[in-house]
């Protein structure tokens, strides 16, 4: 029997490729939670957004991307996309590559795993929590929190990471691999809400502006421009909220405290990034000369989001803003400060959101002890790993469940003809 340990996207795509390659093949699916495909239902906000089209080794991150690429490249988007038509799924692929169901429903893509895995008798246990695995004379014994043991000839663990606990995944399957001899690196959240100095921003809380986001790492924090270098930059919808910024390009920077420990970060917004700090400071003499007998308080109406002007005049020390805006051309405050601070509004960063609220786990299950084609072990044969409790992790987009799907089928590939050559 094979048994797979974690009813997660990983765990269900290995037990499905496995059952439709090799119909009477035993597999069972075990499931801490009441029900499998708990963090499935919440991904893409509720509308899955199961794999991308757009796919290239840059979307992925860990210790061996090429060795992640290569499992990839077996197993494509278009296979995915594949797959998931020939069990009722019909998609719809985005402008910008990223693909969902076509219902934009994660519950439909659950019920339809959940329905071909119970037509092609997979065995699921739900509510069961594996808490140590041991391997005596060829076989796994499984020790699960309540009830027996259970034996089997093959594993895979499919735990996942240690984000968002409330789903299901709460970082135990690295203590299995790790028990079992495998070397578990760093963990960190990624795709997580970046916590900024909150001081210039509070009033901007609920505000979503589109802006490019760049993330600056020098090595001392009371001197943020001495050695500075540019990390991160990335256009896209930024969300404040009352601890920092969150939207598509502060989850994709979060993994930089991960890889930046001990360097102080600062996020810089550019908040008209279709001109050049040059460009914004000739408008803003325009605009002076324009408004000249408007108060301060109206002075950015019609050109920025009526609170963040308030926000920039304020940073920019323009004072008290019932005051005509003519005294911006007369000020310390003028037009180049203000485009200075429309172009580079820098907030330090103090850390993320944390594993509570993080997409995907950054580290895990070295990959390099893993075969690069099957996704065995190299220390213990017989056992399998696959998804997120590996130490890759990719982009928001559509990539994650893509790996889980990818790398779960080169385990079940591998189990599939081990079983054929074991008969
Ligand atoms: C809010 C949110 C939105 C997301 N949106 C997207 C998206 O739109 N697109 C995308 O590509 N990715 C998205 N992701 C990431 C994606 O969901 C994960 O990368 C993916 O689910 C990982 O699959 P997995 O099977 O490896 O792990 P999981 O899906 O976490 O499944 C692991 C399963 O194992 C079970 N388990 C853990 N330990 C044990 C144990 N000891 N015994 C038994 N069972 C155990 C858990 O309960 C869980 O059900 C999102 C994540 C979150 C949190």
């Amino acid at each position: 029997m094979i048994a797979i340990i974690g009813g997660g996207a990983a765990g269900m795509f290995a037990a499905l490729c496995i059952l439709t390659q090799n119909p009477c093949a035993k597999v069972m699916v075990i499931e801490k939670m009441d029900r499998v495909g708990k963090k499935l239902l919440a991904t893409g906000n509720g509308c899955c957004n199961f794999t991308n089209i757009n796919m290239r080794e840059k979307n992925f991150h860990g210790s061996d991307t090429k060795a992640a690429w290569n499992i990839i490249e077996n197993f494509p988007p278009l296979n995915v996309i594949r797959f998931f038509e020939s069990i009722g799924i019909f998609s719809v692929t985005e402008d910008n590559g990223r693909v969902y169901p076509y219902s934009y429903q994660a519950q439909a893509v659950l019920d339809c795993l959940r329905f071909k895995l119970a037509s092609l008798g997979a065995r699921i246990v739900t509510g069961t929590a594996i808490k140590r695995i041991k391997k005596e004379g060829g076989h796994f014994y499984l020790q699960p929190d309540s009830g027996n043991e259970i034996k089997c000839e093959k594993v895979v663990i499919a735990c996942g990471g240690a984000s968002y606990k409330s789903l299901g995944s709460n970082g135990s399957g690295f203590e299995l691999l790790k028990t079992l001899g495998h070397t578990i690196t760093k963990l960190s959240p990624a795709l997580t809400q970046l916590k900024t100095e909150t001081e210039h921003i509070k009033s901007l809380e609920g505000i979503k502006l589109n802006a490019v986001l760049r993330v600056y790492g020098t090595p001392e924090c009371n001197n943020i421009f001495e050695g500075e270098e540019e990390l991160f930059c990335e256009q896209g919808d930024l969300l404040f909220a009352n601890y920092g910024i969150s939207g598509p390009p502060a989850l994709a920077a979060s993994a930089l405290l991960h890889e930046n420990e001990g360097r102080c970060l600062t996020a810089r917004l550019d908040f008209m990034p279709e001109y050049t700090e040059r460009e914004v400071t000739g408008i803003l003499h325009e605009r002076i000369k324009l408004l000249k007998d408007t108060v301060m308080e109206d002075f950015f109406t019609g050109m920025l989001n009526k609170r963040l002007g308030l926000v920039i005049l304020k940073r920019a020390g323009a004072g008290k803003l019932s005051q005509k805006s003519s005294v911006l051309e007369e000020n310390a405050v003028n037009a180049e400060k203000l485009a200075g601070l429309i172009k580079n509004f820098s907030l330090k960063v103090t850390g993320t959101k944390g594993f509570e609220n993080s997409q995907v786990t950054a580290g895990g299950a070295l990959l390099s002890e893993f075969n690069g084609k099957t996704l065995e072990s190299k220390i213990i044969k017989g056992l399998y790993a696959a998804g997120e409790v590996l130490d890759v992790y990719g982009d928001c987009g559509g990539y994650n469940l893509h790996w889980a799907f990818a790398s779960s089928y080169a385990a079940a590939l591998a189990l599939c003809a081990g079983e054929q050559k074991g008969k």
